[in-house]
């Protein structure tokens, strides 16, 4: 696996790639990795000739008191997780050039970016499009693949590649858990055993919710009554959300339809903890 740090070799090899007629399947991540983005690279390693995966830590989506400063990071054990996931090319680029000077260009998704996620994380999604933007110009993908997880970011980056007519096509996977339901996240690392314990309450909350749904329940007021009922019978789990949407607009429903997501954000202490769930 070959490791590239400065941006213009790796937009130097991957426009020799693309000359040569490989194709290029590219995986963002913030690193600290699990079995979620391993399943990401794994796919872009099979649908493409060259696989490519990024570690950076993006200050851009974090708020001001948010965890940037303790996001945790473990760049050796990544290194052998992305060379035995097939990963072809691992881009680490520093922040100070990826953001040299002050940063004056922002790529803003208007919408989508607004509510849920966007509502309690201000700028979090300008943060996130633009550096994806810039991976994506520097990388020059074919094919670029992020996780369900983060329904909205799918969504977002989704409009975002459209609308500015990128040629990328946006993949996105389904969700890695672990055996009891809770979501992977780089940000588990931070629960306490009592706290991973209640963390499940999330995943529970998710499917008891699909059951109501399944079960013919008409008003979707009662499915996030159902969510809220199972995430506060944990005590200190805090609600930032719990919500059945639209799943092409992320607008709240008020009547049911054959295509739904459920989307529910806690804190369980200090740590923000957020899953979703499909409902066709
Ligand atoms: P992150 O490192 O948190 O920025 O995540 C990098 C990519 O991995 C994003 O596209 C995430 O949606 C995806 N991802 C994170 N957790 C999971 C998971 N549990 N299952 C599948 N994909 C995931």
């Amino acid at each position: 696996m070959k490791h590239i740090t400065a941006i213009t070799e790796m937009q130097e090899f991957c426009r020799s790639l693309r000359r040569e007629g490989k194709t290029i399947g590219f995986v963002p991540t913030m690193g600290f990795l699990h079995d979620g983005h391993l399943s990401l690279m794994r796919t872009a390693r099979a649908e493409n000739d060259v696989a490519v995966a990024s570690i950076f830590v993006n200050p851009t989506q974090f708020g001001p008191n948010e965890d940037l400063d303790r996001y945790p990071r473990d760049a050796e054990g990544d290194a052998m997780k992305c060379a035995a996931a097939g990963v072809d090319v691992l881009f680490l680029p520093a922040t100070a050039e990826m953001y040299a000077g002050a940063p004056a260009v922002f790529v803003t998704v208007e919408k989508l970016s607004e509510v849920l996620e966007g509502a309690i994380r201000p700028g979090h999604f300008r943060g996130v499009a633009t550096v994806v933007t810039k991976l994506f110009n520097i990388v020059q993908p074919n094919r670029a693949y992020f996780g369900q997880k983060d329904y909205q970011q799918c969504a977002v980056i989704r409009r975002m590649a459209a609308g500015l007519n990128m040629g990328v096509d946006i993949r996105a996977l389904p969700t890695m858990r672990e055996s009891d339901g809770l979501a992977m996240s780089s940000r588990n690392v931070y629960l306490d055993p009592e706290q991973r314990r209640k963390a499940t309450c999330l995943y529970r909350a998710l499917s008891a919710a699909a059951e109501l749904v399944r079960a013919g329940v008409h008003e979707p007021e009662k499915v996030r009554q159902k969510m809220r009922a199972v995430l506060l019978a944990e005590k200190g789990v805090e609600i930032d959300y719990a919500e059945i949407v639209d799943p092409d607009t992320l607008v709240p429903l008020d009547r049911m339809q054959d295509r739904m997501v459920l989307l529910v954000a806690t804190r369980v202490g200090s740590t923000r903890l957020i899953d979703n769930l499909l409902v066709l």
